[in-house]
């Protein structure tokens, strides 16, 4: 149990237009810090104002990359009272990337904890339009002022959130993709499965290549053959080929998504079949030729559900499933937001919900 300084802000800002909001464009009156000083361990947790951050520039995180980040979201339920969607799943997870990149551990217990006091503070920025939702991104970097080549003795955790719109603004909208063949993201025994800077700074030039030519996103294949699915971008995929769903085995070079997770409970607790296991392009564009590729979708925590409605591989295009949204990404897109807003019971323990007893409201 962390005990936490709140030092509130002096001046509130303006709340922006919450019709208008996109993603990751405005920020809140408060952010959380901690600090970190080897032979100290973790110190000095606070909420304090958003403010920029002193730093000198020789600082590890400028130089080497070491450097982690995080991102789940707060919904707004119609009572009023604030939801939170697996944030155990996300202190997990940091724990995870930390060991990767040799930064110190955070209790998982002090993650949740630094997350729903933050988020209480600032609870009046937990916008109530349809779709809308607060994003939180935790993230730690390496502070030591230095540029020998070694984990740094310093790290900042910090925390901070931003008022996001509906990722699809009108409706769930069926993307078309484009499969890379050229770069690659990851590689067994790299970084591919730590939510860490350095890989999303290499995947930045075959993004703009897709975005140019119309796609929105890439689809990433296995670094060694150039065959094998991986993942959508910041999103994981799944397949749906004769009645059977199909996503990518966690490998070492796929990040261990938290939707992709709970999409793979869902499907089991409905009895439909899911496998996890290696999925070669040659199976997708062949089910596609024979008309048995049902349904495509990608899963994360900005989007949720992205359903796939074509697909571009070397030069030739296959559209899915009539570039319709199919009945399962259906079904599992209005569950789990359904759960994340609180209009959908959660068998599975998923929720925590945070109290909004000022029920300040957005003005
Ligand atoms: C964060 C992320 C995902 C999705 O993870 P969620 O926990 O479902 O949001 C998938 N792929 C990459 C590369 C990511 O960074």
């Amino acid at each position: 149990m962390l005990t936490i300084d709140i030092i509130k802000a002096k001046q509130l800002k303006d709340k922006p237009d919450p019709n208008n909001l996109g993603f990751g464009n405005y920020f809140t009156d408060h952010m959380f810090v901690m600090d970190y000083q080897e032979g100290m361990g973790w110190h000095n947790p606070r909420v304090k104002p958003y403010e920029d951050l002193h730093l000198d520039p020789s600082a590890v995180v400028f130089h080497y990359g070491q450097e982690m980040f995080e991102g789940l979201k707060a919904y707004r339920r119609q009572d009023g009272e604030i939801n939170l969607f697996r944030p155990d799943m996300n202190g997990k997870r940091l724990n995870n990337t930390n060991d990767r990149i040799c930064m110190p551990q955070i209790p998982v217990e002090d993650f949740v904890q630094a997350v729903r006091t933050l988020v209480h503070t600032d609870a009046s920025w937990v916008p109530e339009e349809a779709g809308t939702s607060l994003y939180i991104r935790p993230f730690v970097i390496a502070t030591e002022p230095t540029l020998m080549v070694n984990p740094s003795k310093s790290y900042l955790f910090m925390i901070i959130l931003s008022p996001v719109g509906a990722y699809y603004k009108e409706g769930l909208n069926p993307v078309r993709i484009y499969v890379e063949d050229t770069y690659v993201r990851a590689s067994k025994g790299g970084v591919g499965e730590a939510k860490t800077g350095g890989s999303y700074g290499a995947s930045m030039i075959a993004q703009k290549n897709a975005k140019n030519e119309g796609f929105a996103q890439v689809l990433w294949l296995d670094a060694i053959e150039h065959r094998y699915v991986e993942e959508v971008g910041t999103m994981n995929i799944f397949f749906k080929i004769r009645g059977k769903v199909y996503t990518p085995a966690l490998s070492g070079s796929i990040l261990p998504g938290i939707t992709r997770d709970s999409v793979i409970s869902l499907l089991k607790s409905w009895d439909i079949p899911i496998y996890e296991e290696r999925i070669s392009m040659d199976t997708i564009i062949e089910a596609s030729k024979n008309g048995d590729l049902e349904e495509v979708f990608g899963t994360g925590t900005a989007a949720v559900i992205s359903p796939v409605g074509g697909i571009h591989f070397k030069g030739l295009d296959f559209v899915v499933h009539n570039n319709e949204i199919g009945p399962i990404t259906r079904r599992i897109y209005d569950t789990l937001t359904g759960m994340q807003y609180g209009n959908v019971k959660d068998d599975f323990g998923w929720i925590e919900t945070i109290e909004d007893k000022n029920d300040h409201g957005w003005l």
